[in-house]
């Protein structure tokens, strides 16, 4: 049977250090840690994924600055809003909630967000100092990937990785992360002939495709860690990953489930992003560093 990469449990974990650092510098800092959740219009979805990001700062004791704008917000104000919180030393951390309403073109306004309060991790800076190795705000889901893989103890030195998607969000900088860690990182996209002869050299397999249960056994060596990043909502009900878990399983030497995986990391980089910016906005030691990759 495969070891389980339970991120519910190492979250849990996570969100205990951050109390502990938070408590820690309080007194020095004069403030809490603050997190502005930046939402505009009403996506049913992300209504639930903010108020997800809001509980778990409270949780952990990060001030909650987050503001809903309307739908038919132009984007100047929402421009404005961003510049406020930038501008604002309560604010550590600054996630603007995407997707946003049609005629909001999200570019400039992710632009807009000061790099050192970019607790996305996405800003083109941030993304470049990953790049050159230099200190940032990471991005979450992989970030929250590698310390999946951290706490669990497996070795990525030296090991051949496949990363399965390419985008901005998570393929891109999922490679970087693997690469940095010293393994021989392969990235597969919708244009890669023979996926699967591929996945199969993987001792590491990050899926990060987006397509519900794509990969099977046919994917996958025998022992290899296998880390499904996919949310699918099953029209019968339920989620499930980019992975036929119970296929997959039983030839994995380690497995992320879906629900309970990566998803519950992700959140938790969102707060190890935002507790490191305040840790140095306000020159305090951060003891959260080997959870940035
Ligand atoms: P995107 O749609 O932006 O990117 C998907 C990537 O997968 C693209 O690079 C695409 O290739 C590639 N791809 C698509 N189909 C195939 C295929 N058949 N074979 C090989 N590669 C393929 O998705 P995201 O990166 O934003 O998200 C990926 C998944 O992760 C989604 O299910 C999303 O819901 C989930 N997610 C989960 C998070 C979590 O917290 N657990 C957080 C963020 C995302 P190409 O570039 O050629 O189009």
């Amino acid at each position: 049977m495969a070891l389980c990469l339970d991120g519910r449990q190492l979250a849990a974990q996570i969100e205990s250090r951050l109390q502990a650092c938070i408590a820690a510098g309080l007194a020095q800092a004069g403030r809490p840690p603050g997190l502005a959740v930046l939402r505009v219009g009403d996506d049913p979805a992300s209504g639930v994924y903010v108020a997800n990001k809001e509980k778990a700062c409270t949780r952990v004791g990060i001030g909650n600055h987050g503001a809903h704008l309307a739908a038919g917000t132009p984007a100047a104000e929402v421009l404005a809003a961003i510049q406020r919180l930038n501008a604002d030393p309560a604010v550590d951390g600054i996630l603007l909630q995407l997707p946003l309403p049609a005629g909001l073109n999200e570019g400039p306004l992710l632009a807009a967000i000061d790099p050192e309060k970019d607790a996305d991790g996405l800003h083109t800076l941030n993304l470049g100092r990953l790049l050159k190795g230099e200190p940032g705000p990471r991005s979450c889901t992989p970030a929250g990937v590698m310390a999946l893989l951290a706490a669990a103890g497996i070795e990525l030195a030296g090991k051949r990785a496949v990363v399965v998607g390419r985008s901005i969000l998570v393929g891109q900088p999922m490679a970087l992360m693997l690469q940095a860690a010293n393994a021989t990182v392969s990235v597969a996209h919708s244009r890669t002939p023979d996926l699967a002869a591929l996945t199969r050299q993987a001792e590491v397999l990050v899926l990060a495709a987006g397509k519900p249960e794509m990969i099977g056994a046919e994917h996958v060596s025998p022992g290899a860690v296998v880390v499904d990043v996919g949310i699918h909502r099953k029209p019968e009900g339920g989620l499930c990953g980019d992975v036929r878990f119970a296929e997959v399983e039983p030839i994995a030497s380690a497995i992320s489930p879906v629900p309970g995986g990566v998803g519950p990391m992700t959140v938790t980089m969102l707060l190890v992003n935002t507790v490191s910016s305040w840790c140095s906005r306000n020159g305090l030691a951060n003891p959260l560093g080997d959870l940035l990759p």
